[in-house]
């Protein structure tokens, strides 16, 4: 493994010196956030829509975790479930209607983030699943049925597969019309502000180190010298340790990177697939990408054991791209992110229930900026304790997974040999 001499930049543009200030002293809400994510500020932004008072606390500065080194596929999917395998974890009624959901959750997300007053690249135009393997093409028919009965919008491509994509791999493709994709970190950032506009109180380097219950049935958030006190506290780590939950051995980490292409010509953009994203669906090593609105391709790619360098994804990312697009050139890579994504045993996104009144939403399983987004809601119609607005995931109590500890590593030492053999 070789070491770039430099630190390749960020895939999503460089980070702001300035942060908000850190919590300090004692505060008072309804509704305190920990985790300045998708997630958080989704859930803050519904809850202060609504009339909560919100405070949110992040460990760094918001974006700076998943939801702002991300490939950006905005993709109305479960990453690794579909809609008839939720209906039969989740019962019929309650899985239909939250696969009905998330297959509104792209356009929903998309038009979220164009009617927002900052640009964050936001761009329909679709998702497109793509098969290698006959017998997965074969299980497209089924799988579009499956979405098509909860209102999704998905053509299965047969004949017209090669209008959107010229590989000699694949031989079947279903294209979800509201998919796109957008600037993550852009959006999530743009949020905060929104959020602030409507008395939203944000606080970045402030590590919340505690989630203590108070005699008086209210909860105290701790972060260094500061302390919130709160009716409903909204944890949103993303499997973040640190708050004394354990909400770090709750779902499975896979450590993974994000890379970015420099602009594409005309000529590679040509040769590859026509919609905004897509993902190999035969690629269990995970291959797939996005086009961003200035023109570029982002990737995630899952590593091996060490510190894998850019050049070192690269590698591994070209192998794939080649042997899906042989007639393309391959990109110029630039940009190199960091993060893990989680993994949950039912292949579902987790709604928690610490405590009472103590709420907790992550995993995403591969695709979470649509799941994320109503994770986010729910969370938020938690606090409200609205009778007209129940969450749509069902309400979990955790389930610790002693496994956990050692699924990052096992991961990584497995990769390799998945990419070889699978
Ligand atoms: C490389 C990569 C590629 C991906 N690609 C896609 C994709 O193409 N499409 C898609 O839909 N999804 C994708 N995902 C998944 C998606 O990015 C995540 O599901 C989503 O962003 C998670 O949002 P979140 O708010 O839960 O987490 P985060 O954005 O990670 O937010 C959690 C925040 O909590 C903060 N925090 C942690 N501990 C504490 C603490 N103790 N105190 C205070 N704050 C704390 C962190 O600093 C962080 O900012 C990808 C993820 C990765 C890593």
């Amino acid at each position: 493994m070789s070491d770039d001499v430099a630190a390749p930049p960020a895939v999503w543009g460089a980070r702001e010196e300035d942060a908000r200030a850190p919590l300090q002293g004692d505060a008072r809400c309804d509704v305190a956030i920990i985790g300045g994510g998708l997630i958080g500020l989704t859930a803050a932004d519904v809850a202060s829509r609504h009339g909560l008072s919100v405070m949110l606390v992040e460990a760094d500065v918001v974006g700076s975790g998943a939801s702002g080194a991300n490939a950006a596929g905005v993709a109305p999917v479960w990453g690794a479930q579909t809609p008839r395998g939720v209906e039969a974890s989740l019962g019929a009624e309650r899985g239909a209607m939250l696969n009905a959901a998330l297959a509104g959750a792209g356009a929903a997300l998309i038009e979220r983030a164009r009617v927002m007053p900052f640009d964050c690249g936001a761009v329909g135009g679709g998702y497109l699943a793509l098969a290698a393997k006959p017998d997965t093409g074969a299980s497209f028919a089924d799988l579009a049925d499956q979405w098509r009965r909860v209102g999704a919008d998905v053509t299965l491509l047969g004949k017209a597969l090669p209008d959107h994509v010229q590989s000699p791999r694949y031989v079947e493709g279903l294209l979800f019309a509201s998919g796109g994709t957008l600037n993550p970190r852009a959006y999530v950032r743009g949020l905060a502000g929104v959020c602030e506009d409507q008395g939203v109180r944000i606080f970045e380097q402030s590590p919340v180190s505690g989630i203590r219950g108070q005699a008086n049935g209210r909860w105290a958030v701790e972060s260094g010298a500061g302390r919130i006190d709160a009716t409903t506290v909204i944890s949103a780590v993303h499997g973040g340790a640190g708050t004394g939950w354990g909400l770090d051995r709750i779902a499975w980490r896979i450590d993974c990177l994000l890379i970015g292409s420099a602009p594409l010509t005309e000529a590679q953009r040509q040769a590859l697939p026509g919609a905004p994203t897509f993902a190999d669906l035969d690629d269990v090593s995970v291959f797939g990408g996005t086009f961003t609105a200035d023109g570029r391709i982002v990737a995630t790619v899952l590593p091996g054991p060490g510190q894998p360098s850019l050049s070192d994804a690269v590698a591994i990312y070209t192998e794939k791209f080649m042997r899906a697009f042989p007639d393309a050139a391959s990109p110029q890579w630039e940009t190199l992110d960091r993060g893990h994504i989680l993994m949950t045993h039912d292949k579902l996104p987790q709604l928690l229930e610490l405590g009472p009144h103590l709420f907790a939403g992550q995993g995403c399983n591969g695709y979470g900026l649509c799941a994320g987004m109503l994770l986010g809601e729910d969370l938020a119609r938690l606090a409200l304790r609205r009778p007209d607005m129940p969450p749509r995931f069902m309400l979990e109590s955790p389930r610790r997974s002693r496994l956990a500890r050692f699924i990052p590593a096992l991961a990584r030492r497995v990769m390799p040999l998945i990419r070889r053999f699978a």
